[in-house]
């Protein structure tokens, strides 16, 4: 297996782009994507600042070290979401890499600063558990970015997320999801810029990355996963990718260029969805809210002060 740049011995196969690399031109790939990504969908201009949303995880610390790498300034947010040891490992993490590099990374602990934490917050609302874990990140990361006044806010959602999240909505066709389904989301609203520069990179590459650079993440799965759908649409992707090379990214980016403008707020929707409501504002927390409350200091009003429910261990991934 040789490079396909240098002819040099390869280290990774990309069979959806045909080519194998050695290390130094993966690595140059993966610049290369991420800078397409940000250029193409005009996610960031140059001098901004970024907050990134770091979990501990390969794709979250492969943002952060492509961004500085690219020449970003980019400041970094974990948030403590109390789910065991999974959470105490993947804070370690965060936090190492950060002092590493002499970065910044900026904490926001649900159990200290709420008094609830993901898994009681599931137990009390009856939902899994990935459906407070959102609202939470969600709310929080915007926060953050509005109250550090950065320029965007940066997540490490990749191809394989995307297209997962893209194949759950087109089954179900949640036309209001669709519409807001893309690369960036523009500031407005009480809501920051939202940016996904690695949407041109698969979970596979973002681990690689992470092996190459000596990125230690966190490898364990959440605990709290089983019963998240994703999972599940990844899997069948995956197949379809294995039998047919840039299936994911045909699929995806094909929505992006051609179809996502059709859902968007104020196109006629197909199924006959409401448009979304305008939003208020919440009178506790000032966030945009649909009621009085916005949703996740409705979350705080049931799940604050409960008494903390065990957490299993955290698996390995298979
Ligand atoms: Fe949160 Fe669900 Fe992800 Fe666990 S799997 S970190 S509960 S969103
Ligand atoms: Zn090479
Ligand atoms: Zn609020």
């Amino acid at each position: 297996m040789k490079c396909r740049v240098c002819r040099g011995p390869a280290v990774i196969d990309l069979p959806r782009h045909n080519a194998n690399f050695c290390a130094d031109h993966f690595l140059r790939y993966c610049h290369n994507q991420v800078e397409r990504a940000i250029h193409d969908h005009a996610m960031l201009a140059p001098g901004e600042r970024v907050l990134v949303a770091v979990s501990g995880g390969k794709d979250s610390l492969a943002l952060w070290d492509l961004l500085g790498a690219l020449g970003w300034e980019a400041d970094g947010l974990y948030v403590g979401l109390g789910i065991g040891d999974y959470s105490d490992v993947s804070g370690e993490h965060a936090r190492r890499f950060a002092a590493d590099r002499s970065l910044r990374l900026i904490e926001v602990d649900l159990r200290s600063s709420y008094d609830f934490d993901v898994p009681t917050a599931a137990a009390v609302t009856r939902r899994v558990p990935c459906s407070a874990c959102g609202l939470s990140k969600r709310h929080l990361f915007d926060k953050a970015a509005l109250d550090g006044g950065y320029d965007a806010m940066a997540t490490g959602h990749n191809l394989d997320d995307e297209a997962a999240v893209l194949y759950g909505n087109v089954l179900r066709w949640q036309t209001a999801y669709l519409g807001r389904q893309r690369p960036v989301l523009p500031a407005g609203n009480g809501f920051p810029r939202k940016v996904k520069p690695l949407v041109r990179l698969t979970e596979r590459e973002t681990a690689a990355y992470c092996v190459l650079r000596g990125i230690d993440y966190q490898v364990e799965e959440c605990p709290m996963a089983a019963g998240n759908r994703h999972l599940g649409y990844k899997e069948v992707l995956n197949e379809m990718e294995r039998r047919s090379p840039g299936t994911k990214s045909s699929f995806y980016f094909g929505f992006v260029d051609r179809a996502v403008d059709r859902f968007a707020d104020g196109a006629p929707q197909p199924g006959g969805e409401p448009a979304p409501a305008v939003l208020g504002r919440c009178t506790r927390c000032g966030a945009p809210a649909e009621s009085e409350l916005c949703a996740f200091c409705r979350l705080v009003e049931r799940a604050g002060g409960a008494e903390p429910v065990p957490v299993a261990p955290p698996r390995r991934r298979s």
